[in-house]
């Protein structure tokens, strides 16, 4: 797991909010198969999974992340917590909680748009192998198979003073 992006979340510090190096944040110790850090202004403890999409989260992050991608396949909670192995009262757990995750990264990226105009467009392919042609084993690892490209861009167009077309930047 990635802390560089792991913070102080007391709003009291003078560190709070601040990521990287300058949060000067220090390894503590394992809590629930998570690493624990240590502010060293205020020595307050933070997960290394807090604000990620594995905070709260007990079992193991293989497991989970098969989970969720099962979910996000439409697998029904029952048919994931069989396949899983674990209880269904667990994989509801984790439903809201990636949920509201995918939420905030949304959100995240999706903000300040002006469009004036969007286009959409996917495009199918696949990895290794068809859907068609995989092994049980293999639709649940969920790596190889069918996948899907989805695309939305804005095409911005740049005109010189004489009104003519200079740069289509397609990707602005
Ligand atoms: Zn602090």
């Amino acid at each position: 797991m990635d802390n560089r992006t792991c913070y102080c979340r007391n709003s009291k510090c003078a560190l709070y909010g601040r990521s990287t190096l300058r949060a000067r944040l220090k390894f503590c110790d394992w809590h629930g198969g998570a690493a624990r850090l240590e502010c060293q202004r205020c020595h307050s403890r933070v997960s290394a999974r807090a604000g990620t999409a594995y905070a709260g989260v007990r079992t193991d992050l293989s497991t989970y992340l098969r989970g969720a991608t099962a979910l996000a396949e439409g697998l029904s909670i029952r048919a994931t917590g069989r396949l899983l192995g674990v209880d269904k009262d667990t994989v509801n757990h984790w439903l809201p909680n990636v949920g509201r995750h995918c939420q905030k990264v949304t959100s995240y990226f999706f903000r300040n748009l002006h469009l004036a105009e969007c286009q959409l467009d996917e495009l199918w392919t696949f990895i290794a192998k068809k859907e068609a042609h995989l092994t049980p084993l293999e639709k649940l690892r969920a790596i190889l198979g069918d996948a899907w490209v989805w695309i939305a861009f804005s095409p911005v167009c740049t005109r010189k003073q004489t009104n003519r077309l200079v740069v289509p930047d397609c990707f602005g």
